[in-house]
Parts: structure tokens; sequence; C-alpha cells
């Protein structure tokens, strides 16, 4: 980084941390951002390039503070330029809940009865909704998506992707609540191919957003 306000010099590293220990997600973003990343030629890598670094708490009260936590730490630990995400299920008469929450709804009780955590997560989410009548039952996921440079400059874009919560889980494609998730055409995110639920997903309007600070910043 040349200073505060210009753009990183050709002759440095390429590389863009997605602060991730998820493979799959690091696979979805390099697809999201691939103009991006051809343009400014950089490399997308995950946190498994650099296994000295901690887990962070996400100790935030909303997903931008959570997303913003862990790409301030990818860029202080790496010296290269960091991007993370968060990002949750709100559901509008639970007044967002279970929001950042989302991953851990059902707590360990859940898993303790042998499903899985989405498992678990939908059905109780279906039980505590289970007496409100469908015109009440709009919901939809949000991403904070955001972006630290180690000089300091940080960008935090937000993508949502509406819907209704069906009354059963539907279809076997994606993971967490998209089963439970009726678009406006009337099928669950679970029954979107990948390729349809990037075109229309939170993360993919968060990332799209944020791709334009990338391409801004570091080409
Ligand atoms: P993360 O911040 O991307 O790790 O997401 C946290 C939790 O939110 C996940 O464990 C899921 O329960 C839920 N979630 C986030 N994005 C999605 C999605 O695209 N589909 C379904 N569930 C999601």
């Amino acid at each position: 980084m040349s200073d505060a306000s210009g753009p990183v010099p050709a002759t440095a590293d390429r590389r863009l941390v997605l602060a991730t220990r998820n493979p799959g997600k690091v696979g979805e973003l390099r697809e999201i951002l691939a103009d991006v990343l051809e343009t400014a030629g950089l490399d997308l890598v995950g946190l498994e390039a650099f296994p000295d670094l901690e887990d962070v708490v996400e100790s935030g009260v909303t997903f931008a503070q959570n997303a913003l936590l862990k790409a301030r730490y990818a860029a202080a630990a790496t010296g290269l330029p960091a991007l993370a995400d968060d990002s949750g299920l709100a559901v509008d008469v639970l007044h967002g809940a279970p929001g950042i929450f989302s991953a851990r709804w059902s707590g360990p009780l859940g898993e303790a009865t042998g499903r899985s955590r989405d498992e678990a997560n939908n059905d109780l989410l279906l039980a505590q909704l289970g007496d409100v009548p469908d015109e009440h039952r709009d919901a939809g996921f949000v991403c904070a998506a955001a972006l630290v440079l180690p000089d300091g400059r940080e960008v935090v874009r937000e993508g949502s992707c509406r819907g209704v919560l069906g009354r059963e889980p539907r279809g076997d494609n994606g993971f967490g609540y998209d089963p439970l998730l009726v678009r406006p055409d009337g099928r669950t995110l679970a029954e979107h191919t990948a390729e349809e639920k990037h075109a229309i997903s939170h993360r993919g309007e968060a990332f799209r957003a944020l791709a334009v600070d990338l391409e801004a910043l570091l080409s």
C-alpha cells in the first residue's frame, strides 16, 4: 500500500483474503467476484492459506459489525486487503430474529436430538411460527459484506433476499434455512439451483455492490 489514499502498486502481493474457513464460500465468492478479480488481477484466498490465524469472536450486535470484526482481524494479521461477510435470516414478526443468532438458533439442545443443526433450527423456527398466519410470514436473508484494507480504509455493503416462510421444509439444494424461504415464484431457495440462488441471494447482492468498491480501490 503506497499511501492512505492511492491505489495499490502493481508490484504488490495481489492476494485478497476472504475471512472464512469454509472452502465452499471461497468458491462461491470466486464466482460472484470473477470479473473484478480478473480486472484487478487479484487472487482470492481463504483462511486455510493462513493456518496461524485465530477464530474471531463474533461479539457484534449487527451483521455489519461482525463482518467488520472478521475483516479487520484478517487484514491486520495478514497485511493484505480482506473481505468478510456475516449473514442470517430476519423474520419480520420476530422483529428481525433469528438475525445474528441464525446459525445457533436452536442451541445445543436441538443437536442433542441427533438432527443436524440446520434441521433443528428449521424445526424450532417453524414451531415458533406455528400460529402465525400466511400474511404475516414475511422474512428475508440479510448479508453484510465488509472490505478492509491494511491502511484502515473500510467499506460495508448489505444485500437481502426476501420471501415468505413456508410451513414445512421443501427442496434439497442450498443449506441453512433455504428450505423454508418461499420466493415470489413459489419455489423455496432450496428448490433453486446454485446459479439461480447466486443471482438473487443476499450474499450475491452484497458482494456485487462491494465489487464496485473493490475495483475502485484495488485496480
Ligand atoms: P454465515 O454468517 O454466512 O455463516 O451464516 C450464518 C447462518 O445464517 C447460517 O448458519 C445459516 O443458518 C443462516 N444463513 C446465512 N445465509 C444463508 C443462506 O443463504 N441460506 C440459508 N441460511 C443462511
